[in-house]
């Protein structure tokens, strides 16, 4: 009886096998019970031979199945016995309907629907409907069948059996209770490990992409500085290769930590009012050169009815159409690429932009497009297997254009092009159109846009780098020293306190990650320093993670521009440059994209 209640309450054996137990146990004690007090009122040796025999039947059924773990298909062969043989027979000989016999029918229905799953479960349940109803048109056809019960006896039969089946009801639904209770309870606590292992690796994710991130930032930083020397051919293919294969690795990185957010869920839109042509501007001069050094023609056709401001995650949009160019750039080797912007259509306050990246290159096959958006999948690997990737751009894409409610299509011709198409909705911000589209040439305001373009020297400009990384304060020193700036170094954001205390900075560098007090705020500090000299000086953050959840933390913390690490220096010197005071800049040289495509204007 011990290991039986053993049985029951042990949390770690199956559910549908504890009920079993507890149905057969009780089952087992009810017709003891029935026996006993049927030799006291004088049931029929039929009746009391069925009952005992249902009690040693079950007793050895419950020993076998525990002992030899045979539950699964003892199940069946009860429920079989109970509807031909224990059934009928107590039907027959216990007084038909006017006894205790129409509960156990409910009984064996109740056995069956806990018990047994699946076809087995719909053909035991019409068999005991098709027994009940013989037992019923039997006793009704030929009521001579039945071993009528004298009043005493039937009211003793129905008492007990109601009983029996009001408490093994009661008894299963409180098992269920309990048994759900106890699921819900662990469900709960996986839910809760899931949340904290999903915590875990978030953090794994960022901070290993912080500590690798760090060193690349060197790597490229330090042999930036052997391609500005004075080289050899050869140690100028070195160092070139260095650069690309630096490249690919940060950006493995970045999707790799890019594809943890989104499976954690923790990949949020931030959207902004932003500038359209900027925003243009700033891909196509970003991407112009790689497909010139391909010598592949690169168009731009952007719709001028387009509202020159819209709203929407800026960065994002960038990130998707960057991937596409790049991919096209990628997968071209003759021809050309075009970025395209259409207007999709206006409704109140909302237009859908249609973008869509279009090249000449090795195309995909058919069958191979309804995998293109796998992450992990590379399609036509035999033929690609030159071309680096890992086969995480596209899902990333995917999602992202997803999470901001738009849709992505891809049309190709295998080995004559393909053409990308991403339509999100966005509201406008600002009605007047964007017009004639020059990139880089009209929207001089925006630093982000000098950013890729310009260089200059301003001897008399002092600028401060905060951070812990001493080869990262050399390297952001060293790509910075041919614009003759005086460049001042502090490794903390102490050392940093005491420098501006004293020494008014034109524009302050400032790492965000550092140990004791981090970037956030030595800034503010920097700006509610009593005496303090540069209360009132730009503050760039750099920054190794400017997810949406970073950028809103440097927008509301007021700092004046972030750049992302590691740095180029193009993008450093044109952040610089949109700070520092105008009379302290001289020589600006432009480099960059200028061109148009006179079909759309
Ligand atoms: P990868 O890092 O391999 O480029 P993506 O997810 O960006 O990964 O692309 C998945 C696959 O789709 C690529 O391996 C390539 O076979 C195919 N593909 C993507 N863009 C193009 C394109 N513009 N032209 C031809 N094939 C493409």
């Amino acid at each position: 009886m011990k290991k039986l209640a053993g049985f029951i309450m042990d949390d770690t054996r199956p559910m549908r096998d504890r009920l079993f137990m507890l149905l057969v146990v009780s089952s087992i004690s009810t017709m003891a019970v029935m026996f006993f007090v049927g030799i006291v009122i004088g049931e029929s040796a039929t009746d009391l031979i069925t009952l005992g025999a249902g009690v040693v039947l079950f007793f050895i059924m419950s020993v076998i199945a525990l002992k030899y773990n045979l539950i699964k298909i003892l199940t069946p062969v009860a429920a079989l016995i109970l509807i031909l043989i224990v059934m009928p027979v107590t039907f027959f000989t216990g007084g038909g309907i006017y006894g205790g016999s129409p509960l156990w029918f409910v009984f064996c229905a109740l056995f069956i629907s806990l018990l047994v799953e699946g076809d087995l479960k719909v053909f035991l349940l019409a068999l005991d409907g098709v027994v009940i109803g013989i037992c019923y048109l039997a006793a009704y056809r030929y009521p001579s069948f039945v071993t009528q019960h004298d009043t005493v006896e039937a009211y003793w039969d129905s008492f007990i059996s109601t009983i029996f089946v009001c408490g093994v009801l009661c008894l299963m639904i409180g098992f269920e209770i309990r048994l759900l209770k106890s699921e819900m309870e662990k469900s709960k606590l996986k839910s809760r490990e899931i949340d904290e292992l999903n915590q875990a690796q978030n953090t794994f994710f960022s901070s290993m992409s912080h500590e690798i991130r760090t060193p690349i930032n060197s790597i490229i930083g330090f042999n930036e500085m052997i391609l500005q020397e004075d080289i050899s051919p050869e140690v100028e293919e070195n160092a070139r290769n260095i650069k690309s294969s630096s490249g690919v690795l940060l950006s493995v990185i970045n999707d790799i930590l890019d594809m943890s957010k989104m499976a954690s869920g923790k990949m949020d839109i931030v959207p902004v009012a932003y500038d359209v042509g900027d925003m243009i501007s700033e891909i196509v001069n970003m991407m112009w050169h790689r497909a010139s050094e391909k010598g592949l023609e690169f168009h731009v056709s952007i719709d001028p009815e387009i509202p020159s401001r819209l709203f929407a995650d800026e960065v994002r949009i960038k990130q998707i159409l960057i991937n596409l160019l790049g991919n096209a750039i990628k997968y071209t080797d003759n021809g050309g690429i075009t970025l395209s912007l259409h207007n999709g259509g206006v409704s109140e306050n909302k237009i859908l932009i249609n973008y869509s990246v279009e090249d000449t290159g090795i195309g995909i096959r058919k069958e191979n497009i309804p995998y293109l958006f796998d992450a992990f999948k590379r399609v036509d690997e035999k033929n690609n297997h030159r071309i680096e990737g890992t086969g995480l751009g596209l899902s990333i894409v995917k999602q992202l254009v997803e999470l901001m409610g738009g849709e992505i299509s891809v049309n190709s011709v295998y080995t004559r092009g393909s053409t990308f198409n991403v339509a999100l909705t966005q509201e406008i911000v600002e009605e007047t159109p964007i017009g004639k589209f020059e990139a880089g040439r009209t929207r001089h305001h925006h630093s982000d846009l000098i950013k890729a373009r310009r260089s200059f020297e301003a001897p008399e400009a002092r600028i401060l780098i905060v951070d812990d990384n001493r080869a990262n304060l050399l390297v952001e020193k060293k790509l910075l020293r041919n614009t003759g700036m005086t460049i001042d170094t502090a490794e903390s954001g102490a050392e940093c306190l005491e420098l501006t205390l004293v020494t008014h900075y034109d524009v302050i560098l400032m790492d965000h990650l550092m140990p004791e007090m981090d970037g956030v705020e030595c800034f503010s500090r920097i700006r509610a320093q009593a005496g303090g000299q540069c209360q009132n000086s730009p503050v760039i953050v750099l920054t190794a993670n400017a997810d949406s959840v970073n950028r809103a933390l440097y927008k509301r913390a007021g700092f004046d521009d972030y750049v992302i690490k590691p740095v180029d220096i193009e993008v450093l010197e044109g952040a610089i440059l949109a700070k520092l005071p105008h009379e302290l800049v001289r020589n600006v040289t432009e480099t960059g994209y200028t061109g148009y495509d006179e079909a759309a204007a």
